[in-house]
C-alpha cells in the first residue's frame, strides 16, 4: 500500500522533524487474516499489535459474520484503538483481515486507512495490501477515463476497481484478472463472503506467511504475528502464489502470467524492517543480523576498544561484530523507548536537541575509548551526525562507524517510505565524503556480497540476483511504469483532508 503519486515519498514539515530523529527507511504496512475462529476480531487485533513496527500511523480490521461485514478503522496505534472490548465486540464474525499502516504523504486520513471495503456485484470485498503498485496511477487514469470514481489516494483502491470491472464470473478469477494487470510489489489479504485469500506478487518482494491455530488458517506479514496468538508457522506463501481459504480448506494456485526467474524478496527486511524474532522461509531475522555483523567485522575490522550499537536496530549486528572481532560489546548509547512519534512538536529552540529525545550517551562506557559504532544503515545521515557528536562529546577517543548494509543509493518503489534519491547521503557523496560529513575517524559499509552471504547465499548473482536489493544496486525487479510516465499522470491528491 502506498499513497499516490508514485514517487519516493516526500515528507511534510512535521514528518521531516520526525525523520530527523529517526533517519531510516520505513516499511509501510503489515497485514493479517484469520478464517473461521470465534475470536477472529480479537486475533486480528493481536496480530496487528505484533506487526506494529511495520506501520504506526493507522490500523483497521474488517470482519464478516456470514451475513454482514464490520469495519473498524482508526488513526493511531493498534494498542490505542483496538484494546477496548467494545471495539472488539463490534467486529462480529469468525473471519477477519487487518492492516497496520505507515503513510507516505501528508497527514494520515481515514479514507486511506485499510482494509479498503467495497460492495461489488458479487458481494462485499475487503482488501489489505503491503507493498506498492508501480503502475497503479497509469491504470487509475485509464479507469477514470472510463468513469471510475476513486475515493482514496491509495494505490490499493486500484485493485478493487479492477476486480469490480473484471468480466470474469468467479470472485477469485476476478481478483486474478485484476492482479495480472498490476505491476510492483504486493502481499495482499482479501476477504469475500466465502473466502479468505492471500497472495504475493510474482517476485515475492513483500512477505506473507501462513500459520495454523488449532485448525484455523492465519495469514500474516511476519511470523511474530503468529507467535502472539499461539499459531504455528506452516510456511511462507511463495512468490506468485495465491492461497484461497474456504470452509472446505486451502487451495494453492499459481495464477500469474508474469513469471519471474526466481524470488526477489526484499533483502532490507532482513537488515531492518522485520522484527528480529521473525522468520522468513525458515531463516531467523536476528540470526541474519548477527551474521551481518560478523561479515562486517571480517570485511572492515579495525583496532578498537569496544563495539557499541546504535540502538535498537544496530544491536544484533553489533553483537555479531563484537563476537567476530573479539571485542567487548557495550551499551554505550541508551535508548528511551517511551518517545512517541508525536511526543512533541519541535520549536526552533529545542529542535536541535532532536536525537537526544531518543538516545543518550552512556558516558562511563565511552570516555577515553576507541569506539566501533554499528548502525543498520545511513539514509540522510542526519541521525548519524548527531549520534557521532554525542559519542565524541562523551569523551570517545576515536569513532569508527560500521554500517550493516551497503550504501543506500536509490529509492524504494515497493512499499517503503523513502526519501528522494537526492536526499540519500550515499547518492551524492563518496564514502570518504560521508565520513567527513558525519565526522567519524573511519566509515565502512557491508559489501553487497557480504549481505548476500549473511542471508545464506554464496554472494550476489549478478545475472539473476536472489533478492530485491534495488536501493543498493538500482536493479529494480519490475517495471516502474508510473515513474517513467510521471509527466502524463494527473495529480490525484487534490483533496486535502484535515481529519
Ligand atoms: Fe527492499 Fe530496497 Fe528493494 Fe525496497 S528497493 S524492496 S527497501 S531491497
Amino acid at each position: 500500500m502506498s499513497d499516490q503519486p508514485l514517487s519516493p515519498a516526500s515528507h511534510d514539515e512535521a514528518r521531516i522533524d520526525d525523520a530527523m530523529e529517526d533517519d531510516h527507511f520505513h516499511d509501510e504496512c503489515g497485514v493479517f487474516g484469520v478464517f473461521e475462529h470465534a475470536n477472529a476480531g480479537a486475533l486480528a487485533a493481536l496480530g496487528l499489535h505484533a506487526l506494529q513496527h511495520r506501520g504506526q500511523e493507522a490500523a483497521g480490521i474488517v470482519s464478516f459474520d456470514g451475513r454482514q461485514f464490520y469495519n473498524e478503522r482508526h488513526i493511531g496505534l493498534v494498542g490505542d484503538n483496538f484494546t477496548k472490548q467494545s471495539v472488539i465486540d463490534r467486529l462480529k464474525g469468525n473471519r477477519a483481515i487487518g492492516h497496520t499502516r505507515y503513510s507516505t504523504t501528508g497527514a494520515p486520513v481515514l479514507r486511506n486507512v485499510q482494509p479498503l471495503y467495497a460492495e461489488l456485484a458479487g458481494g462485499g470485498f475487503a482488501v489489505a495490501h503491503n507493498g506498492n503498485l508501480t503502475n497503479a496511477q497509469t491504470i487509475q487514469r485509464q479507469l477514470q477515463e472510463r468513469g471510475s470514481i476513486f475515493q482514496s489516494t491509495s494505490d490499493t483502491e486500484t485493485i478493487i476497481h479492477l476486480v469490480a470491472m473484471s468480466a470474469k464470473d468467479k470472485f477469485v478469477d476476478r481478483l486474478i484478472d485484476a492482479l495480472n494487470q498490476l505491476e510492483g510489489a504486493y502481499a495482499v489479504v482479501a476477504l469475500s463472503e466465502k473466502k479468505l485469500i492471500g497472495v504475493r506478487d510474482p517476485n515475492g518482494v513483500r512477505p506473507l506467511v501462513l500459520g495454523d491455530l488449532d485448525g484455523t488458517y492465519v495469514l500474516a506479514s511476519e511470523t511474530c504475528a503468529l507467535d502472539i496468538i499461539g499459531a504455528h508457522y506452516v510456511r511462507d506463501i511463495e512468490p506468485g502464489e495465491m492461497v484461497v481459504i474456504t470452509e472446505s480448506g486451502l487451495v494453492s494456485m499459481r495464477p500469474f502470467q508474469q513469471s519471474p526467474n526466481h524470488s526477489r524478496f526484499c533483502i532490507f527486511e532482513y537488515v531492518y524492517f522485520a522484527r528480529p524474532d521473525s522468520f522468513f522461509d525458515g531463516t531467523n531475522v536476528y540470526t541474519v543480523r548477527k551474521r551481518i555483523g560478523e561479515e562486517l567485522a571480517r570485511e572492515s575490522g579495525i583496532d578498537a576498544d569496544i563495539v557499541v550499537p546504535v540502538p535498537d536496530s544496530g544491536t544484533p549486528a553489533a553483537i555479531g561484530y563484537a563476537q567476530e572481532a573479539g571485542l567487548p560489546f557495550e551499551l554505550g548509547i541508551i535508548r528511551n523507548h517511551y518517545v512517541g512519534r508525536t511526543f512533541i512538536q519541535p520549536t526552533d529552540n529545542i529542535r536541535h536537541m532532536g536525537v537526544k529525545l531518543k538516545h543518550n550517551a552512556n558516558r562511563l562506557m565511552l570516555a577515553g575509548k576507541r569506539v566501533v559504532l554499528v548502525d543498520d544503515s545511513i539514509v540522510r545521515g542526519t541521525t548519524s551526525l548527531k549520534i557521532v557528536q554525542m559519542v565524541r562529546d562523551a569523551g570517545a577517543k576515536e569513532v569508527h562507524m560500521r554500517i550493516a548494509s551497503p550504501p543506500t543509493r536509490d529509492s524504494c518503489f515497493y512499499g517503503v517510505d523513502t526519501p528522494e534519491k537526492s536526499k540519500l547521503l550515499a547518492s551524492r557523496m563518496t564514502i570518504e565524503e560521508m565520513a567527513d560529513y558525519i565526522k567519524v575517524d573511519s566509515l565502512a559499509f557491508l559489501s553487497i556480497d557480504g549481505l548476500y552471504r549473511a542471508v545464506g547465499e554464496a554472494g550476489r548473482n549478478g545475472d539473476a540476483p536472489q533478492y530485491c536489493d534495488a536501493c543498493f544496486t538500482s536493479d529494480y525487479p519490475t517495471p516502474l511504469t508510473d515513474r517513467s510516465g510521471t509527466s502524463e499522470i494527473r495529480n490525484l491528491n487534490r483533496l486535502v483532508e484535515t481529519s
